[in-house]
């Protein structure tokens, strides 16, 4: 069987990327689409032959759980919306997909995943790079201390935003934040699978030298992890500086992605003069299909709700320290079980 995952939320992702994707998985496919938007429902039922039936807008979403053709919801939407359409596809019966950041607060996350929980349903989080061979080869490094013990970790994660001001992703109470919201999930990541550890700790800065353009979000912002074997990591993450890279300097030696988390293909090195190398495959479709493969064999939920949960505690306790002029914020995050 193929799971049928419909997509809510028609933008750039859902157009440019996901539903492409759909076209090469092996274990689930495009069958259904949620969107407020009324001329697109004919474009994508034509584009993707869709049944009528599987077509839904935002009013009547919920009708969906009468509709056995639907496994999967995919919650593609500006993140400050993750948490009501997650939650209603949970009520629904519908296994969950959100996309990153998985909400705008901790406490959202918690309604999510009690939510899964509470009717029964699986839920991921939309982090493509979990399924990234590049991703998994960095975790091996890590493990098997292929280049001695990491000490040092440093990651990028930003591109320059120049569009429309307006933007949902310049406007805090749609997206609940700015470059760390957006891009600093990737850097918090890397960090975290760079040295293989959640930190205990983390003390952050923010800059703006746009702040005409960057009204409402934040612009760049620095961060520096503790780990409890002494391991330390430096991430910076901006809307106003290009950054794609994770460089983990290690006792024997080093290894690098750069880039580290775009869509592909990635591209790695290492100290002993090696690059690393594989096959280029569509980052979504492996993840949409780790996921189906979680759903319909029982395989590891490879970036669990709590896996986004534990970003979004990170992501606020950065915030934290910035309004606290910098002071260094003690993580606990062992209860969680989430390491990767
Ligand atoms: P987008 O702006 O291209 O699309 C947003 C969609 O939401 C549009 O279809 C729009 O019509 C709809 N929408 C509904 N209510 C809206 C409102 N009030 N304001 C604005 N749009 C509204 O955004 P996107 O790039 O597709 O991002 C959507 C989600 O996907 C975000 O959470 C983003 O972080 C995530 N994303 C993830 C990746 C990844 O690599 N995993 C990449 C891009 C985006």
């Amino acid at each position: 069987k193929k799971l049928g995952i419909a997509l809510v939320g028609l933008g750039s992702y859902s157009e440019h990327q996901l539903a492409p994707s759909l076209l090469e998985t092996e274990h689930c496919y495009l069958a259904g689409i949620v969107t407020g938007t009324k001329e697109k429902e004919g474009i994508w039922k034509e584009k993707y032959n869709l049944s009528k039936k599987n077509i839904y807008n935002y009013d009547n979403f919920d009708t969906i759980a009468k509709n056995d053709a639907i496994d999967v919801v995919y919650v593609v939407l500006p993140n400050s919306m993750h948490a009501e359409f997650c939650i209603r596809a949970a009520k629904a019966g519908k296994h969950v997909i959100c996309e990153k950041p998985m909400a705008v607060s901790v406490k959202e996350c918690d309604a999510i995943i009690n939510a899964c929980k509470e009717n029964n349903v699986k839920l991921g989080v939309g982090y493509r790079m979990q399924s990234d061979p590049y991703t998994n080869e960095v975790k091996k490094y890590v493990k098997e201390k292929t280049f001695g013990d990491v000490l040092f970790v440093s990651s990028d994660a930003g591109y320059i935003s120049n569009g429309n001001p307006d933007q949902w992703r310049l406007n805090k109470a749609l997206s609940g934040g700015g470059a760390l919201m957006n891009m600093g999930v990737y850097a918090i990541q890397t960090s975290i699978y760079g040295t293989g550890q959640n930190p205990i700790s983390v003390s952050a800065q923010e800059f703006s030298t746009r702040p005409d353009y960057f009204k409402d979000t934040d612009e760049t912002i620095t961060a520096q992890f503790k780990f409890a074997n002494g391991a330390v990591a430096h991430m910076m993450t901006s809307h106003n500086a290009n950054g794609n890279r994770l460089k983990c300097h290690c006792s024997k030696g080093w290894f690098e992605l750069d880039p580290a988390h775009s869509y592909g293909p990635i591209s790695g090195r290492t100290s002993n003069g090696n690059t690393i190398e594989f096959p280029f495959k569509k980052q979504q479709a492996l993840q949409m299909d780790d996921f189906a493969k979680h759903v319909l064999l029982g395989s590891k939920n490879i970036a669990p709700g709590e896996m986004g949960k534990r970003d979004m505690i990170i992501v606020e306790a950065i915030y934290k320290s910035i309004a606290e002029g910098g002071k260094e914020q003690t993580l606990s995050l062992g209860d969680l079980g989430i390491v990767s």
